[in-house]
């Protein structure tokens, strides 16, 4: 063999082992990327979840978290959504929380996901040099490249989704300078990482398929049946669980709208004590029923157990004093007659209302 055919067949052999090389790294980018926003968004909801008191215990401590921001807001606007639709709001008050933890001034979204990055093209980098030491050794084997590859995606099974059947375009390619190929694909995986850097320069929440905010919300699930008389939230933690909905806390009726029959007046009394009283409610045009056999107005009236429990959080007496005007302007209604608001409860400060909360 003379210096021309030695230098062309060394030639042919580079430019099989780029090809390789360019072929293998784009099909490692998608599933790369695709990889470290999973493996960043769990991060992120297992990073907030230690170190934010709101989200450290379970839904019930997250909702006095909910009411204590609305409080301090104070705008009725906030109220008015949480009461109508709590599921949503709930997701929309984590959503916005870990929004501002991963973009504010600190930018920890690029730092997650460069940790993610590292973290997942190290393991990558060693399968590539395991999988050319697996095979340098095979001296039997002719098939070199098919078997580098076969190495190569066994590694990454529990790493990145690299299914072996996509690359068949590439595995009949011969290849005999392994180290060769090894140091190839070291070279087109670095320009990987630092392009997938770049590009996690500029990421945001939208960038995602399955958000941070959506794995965080999860552990906060757990049935959203709301009371039919006050709107409160049932408190078992099953999505669609046995037995009857059930709540600690009931609040004034007048919060859903509630009205004393044949007036415009609302209902300052809460489900757990009218269920202990003679009053009646009426659904429908004109079906009366007692409020101790409010079982039998049917669902959803029959699925709730309501244990009768005149105490009333503070929370609520300043909430409806507060925002006694909004109200009104939203039903249409008025607190007045049997719904006049009493005066000890114009007195609760929202300070008073708030450190009650923090006693259960
Ligand atoms: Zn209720
Ligand atoms: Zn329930």
């Amino acid at each position: 063999m003379n210096f021309f055919q030695c230098f062309q067949i060394s030639c042919q052999g580079a430019t099989t082992i780029t090809t390789f090389a360019v072929f293998l790294r784009d099909k490692v980018e998608p599933a790369l990327r695709r990889a470290v926003y999973e493996r960043t968004a769990k991060a992120i909801a297992e990073d907030m979840q230690g170190k934010f008191l709101d989200f450290r215990g379970n839904r019930a401590n997250l909702e006095v978290s909910i009411l204590k921001y609305l409080a301090e807001q104070e705008n009725f606007e906030y109220f008015r959504q949480y009461l109508m639709f709590p599921k949503e709001f709930f997701q929309s008050y984590i959503k916005r929380q870990v929004k501002s933890y991963c973009l504010d001034g600190s930018r920890r979204l690029e730092k997650f996901l460069d940790s993610s990055l590292s973290l997942l093209y190290r393991n990558i980098l060693s399968a590539a040099s395991l999988s050319s030491q697996i095979v340098k050794d095979r001296t039997d084997r002719e098939d070199k490249v098919s078997l580098w590859l076969d190495e190569f995606c066994r590694e990454l099974t529990e790493v990145i989704s690299l299914p072996r059947s996509d690359l068949k375009g590439i595995e009949h390619q011969e290849v005999s300078d392994i180290e060769f190929l090894s140091s190839a694909m070291e070279d087109n995986l670095d320009d990987l990482r630092d392009r997938l850097q770049k590009e996690f320069a500029a990421a945001n929440m939208n960038s995602f398929s399955t958000q941070p905010h959506t794995i965080l919300a999860e552990h906060f699930s757990g049935c959203w049946e709301q009371c039919p008389f006050c709107g409160a939230v049932c408190t078992n933690t099953m999505q669609g669980h046995d037995g009857d909905h059930q709540l600690v806390f009931h609040r004034p009726q007048g919060v859903k709208g509630w009205r004393w029959i044949e007036t415009d007046h609302l209902v300052i009394d809460i489900c757990s004590s009218d269920v202990a009283s003679d009053c009646t409610f009426r659904i429908g045009d004109n079906k009366s029923i007692p409020y101790k056999r409010y079982r039998d107005a049917g669902p959803p009236y029959s699925t709730w157990n309501i244990l009768p429990d005149p105490s009333m959080q503070a929370y609520w007496k300043w909430f409806v004093s507060h925002f006694q005007t909004h109200l009104e302007a939203l039903y249409n209604r008025k607190f007045q007659g049997k719904g006049e608001i009493p005066e000890a409860w114009r007195r609760i400060t929202k300070e008073e209302a708030l450190s009650e909360l923090d006693k259960h």
